[in-house]
């Protein structure tokens, strides 16, 4: 099917190839991506300009470093800037003028201005760099968690996604978090606020996960380092601990500091050299890497690759994870599958529109959907 949020974007890559509709997606003619309107009101669409304008400037530091500080790369990262700064521009006079404005739309146009001025993946540099520094610390991850026993080892588990989740160079305030110390994984950890969380169906979750094994897992990974390696990863490893199939899913295209699904195979490779246990079950099959046909941080369930439509069957539980995918998108989404939504919130509008503050966590579990 084709993508309606395609239609009048400039130079979106088409290399994901075809995409359809996530098969557990509760009446996806009802679907609405995101809750977030950037043009609710002046202030609020000002408010997400000065983020993209500052976030533009980031992603051009990343691109200089992946591709060379050379006088082409510094040209067309300059006519990057203006085009992007143009674009946001013509927001205040028309925000509609490609179709009702979400954040979803304003990256596809960044990614589509950069990739047409031969960025494709600016963040490459870091995320390689930010990979190799997070696989050092999971054998000493893996074996604290292992050291917990049931509720316990869950919540372990889950803060561990919300810290690793706070490496993300999109968002500005993360940015210069990771500028001042490094994605300090077992920092940000300690420092997560108390229960009860801004959103926090924990309690619920624990249950369900005390009842037993699911049979099929689904888990929508966000950023590369810390967050895949130190966060997604164990909870995958304990998922298959517990005899359920997962499948891990990363976005077909870069975008960010996201992790892509080549990159997520390469690291599979010298995560299964580390534990025995993810060695051996993706060996057998029991661990899938699949690509989700996204390009962007955030993610449009309508448009999602065969590939992860065809290993969502006889799934049981769906991970989103991350800011991205669980809230700025798909954060009242409604599947036929129980879900879980799992964040750290690093923007002050993105926490404004659940009524939190920066660095609030999310857990949101929704029971499967029979409506
Ligand atoms: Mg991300």
């Amino acid at each position: 099917m084709t993508s309606d949020c395609q239609h009048n974007v400039p130079g979106i890559d088409k290399r994901h190839g075809p995409l359809t509709v996530l098969p557990l997606l509760r009446d996806p003619d009802r679907y609405v991506r995101s809750h977030i309107d950037p043009a609710s009101d002046p202030e609020s669409l000002e408010y997400w300009i000065g983020l993209f304008k500052g976030q533009i400037v980031s992603i051009l530091e990343h691109a200089v470093e992946t591709d060379g500080d050379g006088a082409d790369v510094r040209r067309r990262a300059e006519a990057v800037r203006a085009e992007v700064e143009a674009f946001l521009d013509s927001l205040r006079d028309d925000p509609q003028q490609y179709g009702p404005l979400d954040l979803l739309l304003i990256d596809h146009h960044r990614d589509g201005i950069l990739r047409r001025h031969g960025f494709h993946d600016p963040h490459r540099a870091v995320k390689a760099r930010e990979n190799a520094a997070a696989l050092a610390l999971l054998p000493e991850v893996i074996a604290a968690l292992d050291a917990l026993e049931g509720e316990r080892r869950l919540e372990a588990l889950v803060r561990g996604v919300f810290a690793g989740n706070v490496f993300d160079l999109g968002v500005t305030e993360s940015i210069e978090r990771f500028r001042d110390r490094g994605a300090d994984f077992f920092i940000t950890r300690d420092e997560l606020p108390p229960r009860p969380w801004l959103v926090d169906d924990f309690n619920r979750f624990a249950a369900r996960w005390a009842d037993g094994p699911y049979r099929k897992a689904v888990l929508l990974v966000d950023n590369a380092g810390a967050d895949v390696v130190l966060g997604m990863v164990p909870f995958a490893r304990e998922l298959l601990q517990r005899g359920s199939h997962v499948v891990i899913s990363a976005n077909t295209l870069p975008t960010l500091n996201d992790i892509t699904h080549a990159e997520m195979v390469d690291l599979m490779g010298r995560i299964a050299a580390l534990d025995p246990l993810l060695d051996a079950a993706w060996g057998d099959g029991r661990l899938e890497l699949v690509p989700s046909g996204n390009a962007y941080p955030l993610i449009d369930l309508r448009h999602i690759s065969p590939e992860l439509a065809a290993a969502s069957k006889a799934t049981d539980l769906f991970v989103l994870e991350g800011m991205g995918r669980a809230v700025e998108t798909n954060f009242h989404a409604r599947l036929s599958c129980d879900c879980v939504k799992l964040a750290m919130i690093k923007d002050r509008g993105v926490a404004a529109s659940l009524g939190g503050q920066t660095y609030d966590v999310v857990l949101r579990y929704d029971v499967a959907d029979a409506q």
